[in-house]
């Protein structure tokens, strides 16, 4: 959900811009990215930040999604990426 205040880059001094790009969530050396997601973007390096809505509608998913990968990481399995889509 988008709220009319514009949050500023801190690094940069800059406005961030509203536009889809992707969430991403790392923990330990496991990163689940959910692209096509809205977000506040920083115009000079394209770093995000998302609105706690966002975060929250997507965290249990991420969370479930990272156990899921912690197996398959103790299987010492080739591939390392795997794309998981839902209609
Ligand atoms: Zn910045």
């Amino acid at each position: 959900m988008k709220s009319n205040f514009i949050p500023t880059c801190g690094e940069h001094n800059q406005p961030k811009q509203w536009q889809m790009t992707t969430f991403e969530y790392v923990e330990e050396g496991i990163s689940v990215r959910v692209p096509n997601i809205y977000g506040w973007v920083c115009p000079e390096n394209g770093e995000a930040s998302f609105t706690p809505e966002t975060v929250d509608e997507l965290i249990l998913t991420v969370r479930d999604l990272l156990e899921i990968a912690k197996r398959a990481k103790s299987r010492r399995a080739h591939p390392t990426e795997f794309i998981v889509t839902v209609s």
